[in-house]
């Protein structure tokens, strides 16, 4: 049977063929064509954005300038069954970052525990993520890895926009 080549799961039914691989469905393929689009943006334009940004303006409070990396915060919010929880990296300043990470502790304690079971599971562990952020000081003199995964996604979803505008426009000009 095949796989997709982007998640690795058996296609059971249907699936998309595309530039002779096979996938699940649109969204693994557009994924697919994602991944490869990021890979392909080249190192010194990454490099040089990244730099940009570490050294520039805090894009959250506007004040802050330089440390600027990638802070994650991470909820949680139950209402009787439902539990739902995420983490949101964000571009900002080590203050900002603190901030953010604080605000979401506080939110999680407050709304995080009225679901069962996964109230109770997901609360103590988004409030740890969080105090582990805290502590272990996210932003340091070199950019972080993440930023610049960060950074080289941005980028290949703006190639990607490009190319489908001009794609689009050359439809318009055929007839
Ligand atoms: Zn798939
Ligand atoms: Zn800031």
């Amino acid at each position: 049977m095949a796989k997709c080549a982007f998640c690795d799961r058996t296609i059971l039914f249907g699936g998309k063929k595309a530039e002779g691989l096979a996938f699940c469905n649109d969204k693994c393929l557009a994924n697919a064509r994602f991944t490869l689009v990021a890979d392909q943006v080249p190192e010194d334009i990454v490099f040089a954005q990244v730099h940009e940004i570490h050294s520039g303006p805090c894009p959250v409070c506007g004040k802050n300038r330089g440390l600027v990396d990638v802070h994650t915060s991470h909820k949680v919010a139950s209402f009787l069954v439902v539990t739902s929880w995420s983490s949101a990296p964000r571009i900002s300043c080590n203050t900002c970052g603190i901030k953010a990470k604080l605000g979401a502790t506080v939110y999680s304690l407050v709304l995080g525990w009225w679901g069962v079971p996964w109230g109770f599971v997901m609360t103590p562990v988004q409030v740890l993520r969080n105090l582990v952020g805290l502590l272990s000081m996210e932003t340091s003199m070199t950019p972080s890895a993440k930023l610049e995964q960060l950074v080289r996604m941005s980028i290949a979803s703006q190639t990607l926009e490009e190319k489908n505008k001009s794609h689009c426009e050359s439809q318009d000009f055929s007839f």
